[in-house]
C-alpha cells in the first residue's frame, strides 16, 4: 500500500482488527520512509456499482462519500456511529444485491432518504432539503407531510396539526 504522504512504497501494517461488526478489517500502517500513519479498511466487495450522474457521467460507487453525506445529515443528532455504520453497510448491500452495475444517483438518493426516514427524522429532513434542492418553505412543508403521514394511519385522521404529528413521530424513534 503506497504511502499518502510521500508516496513511498514502504508502508508497514502495525495494527488489524475487525470492525463495523466483523463486516470489515481495519489496519493501521506506518511508512517507514516519513513515518506518516494512516488507516485502510478492509471490506468485501461483491460486485462494482458505478454511480451514474444526473448529468450523465459515470464515476465509481465510493463507500466513503455516501458515508459522509449520511454524518453530514446526522451531524449532532443522538445516534450512535455504530448504527451509522450499519446504515451505510445496508444501503451498500441493497445496492450490490439489485444486479445493476449503473445504479443512477437518484436511486442512491432514494435509498438513503428511506433509511434516514427510519433512524432519524431531523437527518431526513436535512439530506432531503439538500438532495431534493430544496427552495422555499413549501418543499420542507411537504417532506414534515411525508414524515406525519407515516404515522397518520394509527391515529384518528384529521385531528392532528402536520408539527403535532411530527413531533410525535420523531419521540416514537426514542
Ligand atoms: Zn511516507
Amino acid at each position: 500500500m503506497r504511502c499518502p504522504y510521500c508516496n513511498g512504497d514502504n508502508t508497514q501494517v502495525k495494527d488489524s482488527r475487525p470492525t463495523e461488526e466483523n463486516a470489515a478489517i481495519r489496519r493501521r500502517r506506518v511508512c517507514e520512509d516519513c513515518g506518516g500513519r494512516f488507516t485502510t479498511f478492509e471490506r468485501i466487495q461483491l460486485r462494482e456499482i458505478v454511480v451514474v450522474k444526473r448529468s450523465g457521467r459515470r464515476v465509481p460507487f465510493d463507500r466513503e462519500k455516501l458515508s459522509r453525506s449520511v454524518e453530514v445529515a446526522l451531524r449532532k443528532r443522538p445516534i450512535q456511529s455504530e448504527r451509522v455504520d450499519r446504515l451505510v453497510s445496508g444501503l451498500v448491500r441493497q445496492l450490490e444485491s439489485m444486479g445493476e452495475q449503473d445504479v443512477p444517483s437518484s436511486v442512491i438518493g432514494e435509498l438513503v432518504m428511506e433509511a434516514l426516514k427510519g433512524l432519524d427524522p431531523v437527518a431526513y429532513v436535512r439530506f432531503a432539503s439538500v438532495y431534493r434542492h430544496f427552495r422555499e418553505a413549501a418543499d420542507f412543508q411537504e417532506v414534515l407531510g411525508e414524515i406525519a403521514g407515516r404515522v397518520e394511519p394509527a391515529q384518528e385522521a384529521g385531528t392532528a396539526t402536520p408539527s403535532q404529528s411530527g413531533a410525535e413521530a420523531a419521540g416514537r424513534k426514542h
